[in-house]
């Protein structure tokens, strides 16, 4: 079955619409899988076309292979833990970059063979040619460059992700100005090798130092700034595809690429904000933050409290704050939480749930969690919904949370987290934490929360020290 370039045409627009449609519903957890369903639609209708189009020669091929895909993609969609998705998602950005090098060196291959000819046949002057030509060397050229970057950049994002190699920042000296010359050196090359009509060496010299560059400049970001580069890696990989999509000249490719290339760049953005981090200074590797970690500080000692004497505690309060963690996610305490949560609602006790922007290892990690369990929307509430409650709240159970409740964000300016904004829990009567030990969470700081006066901590996995208390109570 072939179609006409007529109705390809028209079906690449139905399925951008359709992605368009599905970002949207995707916005709003009320409209979430609405939006995937969209997004499905429109990716099945995107494949169709592909395959229907005249120009491809070999359908076969292409099913073996999206057969093979289909099978990991299965494989790994129903093996990965909710608490991985972060790494997966790496993983698959760096599959989108390693795709746009290949792309641009096979049309650059290509190109060589055939460009000149086949623009002779539509009968081009040889000044139309050159700019024709000049146009496709530079498009491959910024393809393979954004790809690299992409590729070694998510790969180091997995690793870290991942934890095969540590989440901290890597301070090389000069490495602002390493990243500046990696910059201008790629743009001279590029001008090399456009002027010289598609030489090998501009070109292959770029790609050692794009794939260089990305590996650094993913490297010299850490701790609390990961989010940023997950959601920046995401945003790569769509200019990655839309320049894949110039190369091919496939259009639906060039629109959904920009599509997920400025969606990733908006959460980029909307996360640095949350995080009162600057966006310049995060995609340039950690721009002028000077870090101080202070582990011999003496803060003092932490009070333990048992699961019994946190029921008696819910019993006797009137309004409850959960505030979820990466804790809850890796201990998938939701279920527990939610039965928690009904039975306190049950005795007539205020119950809500604060959510950070950054909880957890992906973006909307705990609505999605809370989500699962079945929480009702309209308890949940962001951070800045809420940050005003806690002082006139009796009692905040910090469900494996730790970075995003950390006073020092907001008291202490030597801090790696500082000036970060935190779910100000420790303002409430009583607080509750549920972690397994005393050690840090993402980030690698001390939490001066643990040694507050008004502090508890329950030790122990959170699904169990929740179900006990969901027992006593
Ligand atoms: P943190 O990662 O700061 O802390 C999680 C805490 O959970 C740990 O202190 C750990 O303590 C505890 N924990 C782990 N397992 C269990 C368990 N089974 N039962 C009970 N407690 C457990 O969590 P936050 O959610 O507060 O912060 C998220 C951090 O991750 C931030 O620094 C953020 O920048 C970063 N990040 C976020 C991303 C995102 O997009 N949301 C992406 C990448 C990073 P213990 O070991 O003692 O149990």
């Amino acid at each position: 079955m072939e179609f006409s370039p007529g109705l390809i045409t028209a079906a690449y627009l139905i399925a951008a619409l359709l992605f368009i449609f599905s970002l949207s519903g995707l916005s709003k957890q009320e409209s979430a899988e609405t939006g995937n369903l969209y997004g499905m639609v429109g990716m099945a209708i995107a494949l169709i076309a592909t395959l229907a189009d005249p120009r491809v020669s070999n359908v076969l091929m292409i099913f073996i292979a999206m057969i093979i895909g289909a099978v990991i993609g299965l494989r790994l969609a129903n093996k990965v833990e909710m608490t991985e998705m972060p790494e997966l998602v790496a993983i698959l950005h760096s599959f989108v970059g390693l795709a746009a090098v290949l792309v641009g060196f096979n049309s650059y291959f290509e190109m060589h063979q055939s460009f000149g000819s086949s623009l002779g046949h539509l009968g081009m002057d040889t000044e139309a040619m050159k700019i024709a030509m000049n146009i496709h060397l530079s498009e491959v050229f910024i393809g393979v460059f954004i790809g690299a970057v992409t590729f070694t950049g998510s790969i180091v994002a997995f690793a870290k992700l991942r934890g095969l190699i540590n989440s901290s920042a890597l301070m090389l000296p000069h490495r602002h100005k390493m990243n500046l010359a990696a910059g201008i050196t790629s743009f001279v090359l590029m001008i090399v090798f456009v002027q010289n009509g598609g030489a090998h060496f501009p070109l292959f010299l770029m790609t050692a130092i794009a794939l260089l560059f990305g590996w650094h400049l993913v490297a010299s970001i850490g701790g609390a700034d990961m989010p940023v580069v997950v959601s920046m890696l995401n945003s790569y990989s769509g200019w990655a595809a839309a320049a894949a999509g110039f190369m091919l000249n496939n259009d639906l490719l060039i629109i959904t690429g920009a599509l997920v290339g400025s969606s990733g760049a908006i959460l980029s953005y909307i996360m640095c904000k949350a995080m009162n981090r600057s966006f310049i200074s995060v995609i340039a590797g950690g721009f002028g933050t000077q870090v101080v970690i202070d582990v011999d500080k003496d803060y003092g000692e932490h009070v333990e409290v048992h699961a019994e004497a946190v029921a008696d505690l819910l019993r006797n309060a009137r309004s409850v704050i959960i505030t979820p963690g990466y804790g809850m996610a890796v201990a998938q305490a939701q279920y527990p939480v939610y039965e928690m949560t009904q039975a306190l609602k049950d005795k007539g006790i205020d119950v809500k749930f604060a959510i950070h922007p950054v909880a957890g290892r992906l973006p909307g990690h705990m609505n999605v969690l809370l989500a699962e369990a079945r929480v009702p929307y309209d308890i949940v509430f962001g951070m800045d919904e809420i940050n005003e409650d806690f002082s006139q709240t009796d009692v905040v159970l910090v469900i494996g949370a730790n970075d995003t409740v950390n006073p020092s964000a907001a008291e202490d300016p030597t801090s790696p987290i500082a000036g970060m904004p935190v779910l100000e829990v420790w303002h409430a009567k009583e607080v509750i934490v549920f972690k397994r030990s005393m050690n840090t969470g993402y980030a690698g700081v001390q939490n001066p929360l643990f040694f507050k006066e008004n502090t508890q901590m329950l030790f122990g996995d959170a699904k169990d020290s929740v179900e006990q208390i969901f027992k006593a109570l």
